[in-house]
């Protein structure tokens, strides 16, 4: 998804992934409702596994944080919602 396909989606969290910590078990992808976090497919961390991304649109529901075996997530939720503008950034 671009920076102008994302425009207007509203955006209530966001999350920081410890990538070297992950181990690529796909767990998160399946447990996170709004469908945000994406394996990568060609880069990996330097134990050699896919690690999630965030796309548009977290809740900051802590699903992710919830369910990861390795502690790989921190969760903040906004106080307010935020929208991503065409721009690529939050308003
Ligand atoms: S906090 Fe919720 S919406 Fe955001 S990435 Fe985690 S599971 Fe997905
Ligand atoms: S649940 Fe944790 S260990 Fe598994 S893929 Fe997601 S971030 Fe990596």
């Amino acid at each position: 998804m671009n920076a102008k396909s994302a425009s207007g989606i509203v955006v209530r969290g966001t999350v920081v992934i410890d990538v070297e910590a992950c181990k690529g078990c796909d767990l998160c992808i399946e447990a996170c409702h709004p469908d945000v976090l994406a394996m990568t497919t060609d880069m990996t961390n330097t134990r050699g596994y896919r690690y999630p991304e965030l796309l548009v649109g977290c809740t900051g529901c802590r699903a992710c944080a919830d369910v990861c075996p390795d502690f790989c997530f921190q969760v903040f939720r906004f106080n307010e919602p935020k929208t991503w503008t065409s721009e690529g950034g939050l308003q």
